[in-house]
């Protein structure tokens, strides 16, 4: 995943104050508000795309001129490389404008992930690339031909070169600054290209200084790159689409500010859904002492969302509360006796929303079981059953919760 942090500081320098008050709250307002930022992020992204469309297209004619003339395999694949960056640059302002459209009726989490399909798109056409490439180059490797190059050839091959490598360092930054999956793909692309061009210059100069033509082998090995990069890119962004275990530090930072508020005692169950790069809603489990009122409770909440709106654009829709024992020494033996009876089985790596109520004789809790255990709902069972055992006299709650995050 790319880097959480650079993003959330940049949306938060984005944000401003009224946002966020509006965001906590009706979903609509929040989707709405949430892609406030996003507006300036779009036309940048389409700005860098531009750039990036006429660089490759200009790029791809000489090269085809270049690479007729000369009757060179390497150059003119290189020249259909560089018009399907093209195509995939006008795919991202598509997918970019398609996905900043404002959350409807019909959708109302936004339409965020089209980037994400967007996404997929071009990777199927930077797969097409690769294969049609890969063929034509076998074809050279079986039936080669004579190429002729001039100076004036391999020179435009030497400034496209370059062009490319400044076309793949600016792509890049900008999409990481941006956190565009789109740009940082088309950025990497551009700068194994700028590479598989020197490859071709290389190849040329040994035609013409060594008359061992090697452009057909340099061909197939440009194209085993490309098919190569169109599936990184494909499963990436079908990884984004199935839902992704969501970034270790981001949320460990929310949960860690949400117990800063007062009154929470620890932050659990964090969950956080992508609805396209920079949208994500979620929700939050808070344990908080069992003599709040509701009122207490509605205040804690409502200003646990506002801050997490405010700070990392994140909308949490629920804050789910957990009561907790207050100044029961008895309540807290019980407590650290079940904890410790449930984290001693294998797999299980949290016990929390413990409450135990010795007149009504009922207790509640949630157990972390890990996803590297294959059996988690047999350890799950041993644990509750070992709990009755241990207090017969007790109705026991034990929910099962997974590891989400961190
Ligand atoms: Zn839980």
């Amino acid at each position: 995943m790319r880097d959480m942090t650079q993003s959330v500081q940049q949306r938060d320098a984005q944000k401003e104050e009224g946002q966020a008050t509006q965001a906590v709250g009706a979903g609509r307002s929040a989707v709405a508000t949430a892609s406030e930022p996003t507006a300036t992020r779009a036309s940048q992204i389409v700005r860098v795309s531009a750039v990036g469309i006429v660089a490759n297209v200009l790029l791809a004619v000489f090269k085809a001129i270049v690479g007729l003339a000369a009757n060179s395999i390497a150059i003119v694949l290189d020249a259909v490389n560089n018009l399907s960056d093209a195509g995939s640059s006008v795919i991202t302002i598509v997918g970019t404008k398609l996905a900043d459209r404002a959350p409807d009726r019909k959708h109302p989490f936004g339409y965020g992930r089209v980037e994400y399909l967007t996404t997929i798109i071009i990777a199927v056409i930077v797969l097409w690339a690769g294969i049609t490439s890969l063929r034509e180059s076998v074809t050279r490797i079986v039936h080669p031909e004579d190429s002729t190059y001039t100076v004036v050839s391999l020179v435009i091959v030497a400034v496209a070169v370059l062009v490319k490598v400044a076309l793949g360092r600016y792509v890049k930054a900008r999409g990481e600054r941006l956190s565009s999956d789109s740009l940082v793909a088309s950025g990497t692309d551009a700068t194994m290209d700028a590479v598989l061009s020197a490859a071709t210059l290389v190849a040329a100069l040994v035609t013409v200084f060594a008359h061992v033509s090697l452009e057909a082998w340099v061909g197939a090995i440009i194209s085993a790159f490309i098919v190569k990069a169109g599936f990184d890119i494909l499963r990436e962004a079908i990884g984004k689409i199935l839902g992704e275990r969501v970034d270790a530090e981001l949320s460990q930072q929310i949960k860690h500010d949400v117990c800063e508020v007062p009154g929470v005692r620890g932050a659990y169950d964090l969950v956080l859904n992508d609805y396209g790069p920079e949208r994500l809603w979620g929700s939050v489990h808070v344990e908080v002492p069992e003599t709040m009122t509701a009122s207490e409770i509605d205040t804690i909440t409502r200003k646990i969302q506002l801050m997490i709106a405010k700070k990392y654009n994140v909308i949490l829709h629920t804050v789910g509360i957990y009561s907790s024992n207050v100044g029961d020494t008895r309540a807290a033996q019980i407590r650290d006796h079940v904890c410790s009876l449930a984290l001693a089985h294998d797999g299980v790596i949290q016990v929390h929303g413990f409450y135990v109520n010795e007149h009504a004789k009922f207790m509640n809790l949630d157990v972390v079981i890990s996803y590297d255990k294959k059996d988690r709902a047999d350890i799950y069972g041993q644990v509750v059953a070992e709990l009755r055992a241990a207090y017969p006299g007790y109705a026991i709650h034990v929910n099962l919760d997974a590891d989400m995050s961190d």
